[in-house]
């Protein structure tokens, strides 16, 4: 075994202890092994943990916490590392739980509850489901690889997320090993219980701040009789989100509503080969529910792109859906095929100040010079801007740096929030201070410092992450 030069006599200790307790072959301390670990999917935040421990069950995750606790080793829990915050990455080094081993998923076809451990894939889950004409809807666009866990512990939305909300709307119940080792249940599998105040929300969104998810009960719903497609391409993003703000205040509740700029349509044709409109804007909006509802529901859509000034097709060809679903999960990847260094935003509004919020971010790309393409869930008036530029220009880095924060100050002033689902992280902790102070929440983080010393008072989860 080859310690990094960090390593203390302590933690060399410790990692003997871990690989004892719970199998040497579990642990990875080579420096080329933990080299993998050290970057999230931004690329843009760096750090080489001393060690990676493959778990695979609760009680191997409940003695590294032990160990670490007991010997003040930080500890971050990690599932595919999609984060696009640098929440994952091991900023003052420590021990990596790489979650991935741990992935059993069972379904209670009756009880309408699906079981997840927490290193199974999101859409692994949605197939299990699948089988028995069942449906996991969260479904970011990273579902293929996102787990259970770094979904929750980031509150991750998605596609779906138009219609079926966020992680949290689906959770029932919970396992999490604390620091220490103690294994805290909290819920039951059941469509309701009460335990007092819900303390499963503590570790929605928590970014591996409070403790390690282990696994998680989820609700689930029968798959929609069926899905019609409505896209509409229209001449610019506000009349784009003009038409996504008219369908939402007509009552309308579509599964999907997703928003493309030109420059992402462009992006995603060039590395994809997906043939796409290269000017304007794109609004996708999939409806579902019973064959009856479908066909009005649609047209209503349709009436409401049209009002906006979109010119409008219907599909239900599973194929066209599939190639068009491609193109917007793909808008990310393609960017960071294009350019050099990326930085995704994910900014909230109100669904009436979302045309605004569109139009501004048109000004700021115009003002900063800097590309700027833009998408994102238009259903939930959460958007991501994705700054484009040459990490090796000062001028453009310096130029990118205070894009971002305009962008974050506008969902501030009208209202919304800095980030909708990607989470705080190392990008946001600056933009979140001042959206609390906005609204005069400053008392809000000092709250959750408390909880942060009841739970982990050694500060070893996730420490430099979420740094308040
Ligand atoms: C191409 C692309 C598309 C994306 N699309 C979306 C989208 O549509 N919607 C969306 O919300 N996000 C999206 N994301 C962001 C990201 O995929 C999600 O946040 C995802 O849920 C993270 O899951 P993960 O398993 O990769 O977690 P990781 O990146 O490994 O971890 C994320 C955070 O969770 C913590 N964590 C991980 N596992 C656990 C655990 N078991 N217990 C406690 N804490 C834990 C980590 O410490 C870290 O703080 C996208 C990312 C990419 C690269």
């Amino acid at each position: 075994m080859v310690l990094s030069e960090d390593a203390s006599e302590a933690f060399s200790k410790a990692i003997r202890e871990i690989s004892r307790r719970i199998g040497g072959e579990k642990v990875l301390t080579d420096p080329e092994d933990l080299i993998p670990y050290s970057i999230d999917a931004s690329k843009r935040f760096e750090g080489v943990p001393w060690a990676v421990v493959r778990v695979n069950s609760t009680e191997d995750v409940s003695a590294v916490l032990q160990v670490a606790d007991r010997e003040r080793i930080p500890v971050i829990p990690r599932g595919s590392a999609s984060c696009l915050t640098g929440a994952v990455v091991a900023k003052r080094g420590g021990i990596v739980i790489d979650l991935l081993p741990m992935h059993r998923v069972e379904v209670y076809p009756e009880d309408l509850v699906v079981m997840a451990e927490a290193g199974a894939t999101v859409q692994r889950v949605d197939e299990e489901c699948r089988r028995h004409g069942l449906m996991f809807p969260p479904d970011p666009a990273s579902s293929k690889v996102a787990t259970v866990g770094g979904a929750l512990a980031e509150n991750a939305g998605g596609i779906r997320g138009a219609k079926y909300g966020v992680m949290k709307n689906w959770l029932l119940a919970l396992e999490v090993v604390l620091p220490g080792g103690r294994v805290l249940r909290v819920g039951e599998p059941t469509l309701k219980w009460r335990w007092g105040p819900d303390l499963t929300g503590l570790f929605v969104g928590s970014e591996g701040w409070l403790g390690v998810i282990t696994r998680a009960w989820f609700k689930v719903i029968p798959v929609p009789e069926r899905v019609v497609r409505v896209v509409g391409v229209f001449p610019d993003m506000e009349s784009a989100g003009r038409a996504a703000a008219d369908i939402r205040a007509s009552g309308i509740l579509p599964l999907g509503l997703e928003i493309m700029n030109a420059e992402t349509l462009r992006a995603v044709s060039r590395a994809t080969g997906i043939d796409l409109p290269r000017e304007g804007a794109m609004l996708i909006a999939d409806v579902d529910g019973p064959r009856e509802a479908i066909s009005r529901l649609a047209k209503a859509v349709a009436e409401c792109m049209r009002r906006a000034g979109g010119e409008v097709t219907l599909s239900d060809d599973p194929e066209e859906m599939e190639r068009l679903y491609l193109a917007r999960k793909m808008a990310y990847a393609s960017l960071t095929r294009l350019y050099r260094a990326v930085e995704i935003e994910d900014i909230t509004v109100p669904l009436s100040r979302f045309p605004e919020a569109l139009r501004r971010i048109d000004e700021l790309a115009k003002r900063y010079g800097l590309p700027l393409p833009t998408f994102g869930h238009a259903g939930d008036g959460n958007v991501h801007p994705t700054i484009c530029y040459d990490p090796d220009d000062e001028d453009q880095v310096e130029r990118a740096r205070r894009l971002a924060e305009e962008i974050c100050d506008v969902a501030i002033e009208l209202g919304g929030a800095v980030s909708g689902e990607h989470g705080i992280g190392i990008q946001k902790t600056g933009a979140l201070r001042r959206e609390l102070r906005a609204r005069g929440a400053e008392y809000y983080l000092d709250l959750l410092r408390e909880i942060k010393r009841v739970l982990d008072p050694n500060n070893i989860m996730n420490p430099g992450n979420f740094d308040l």
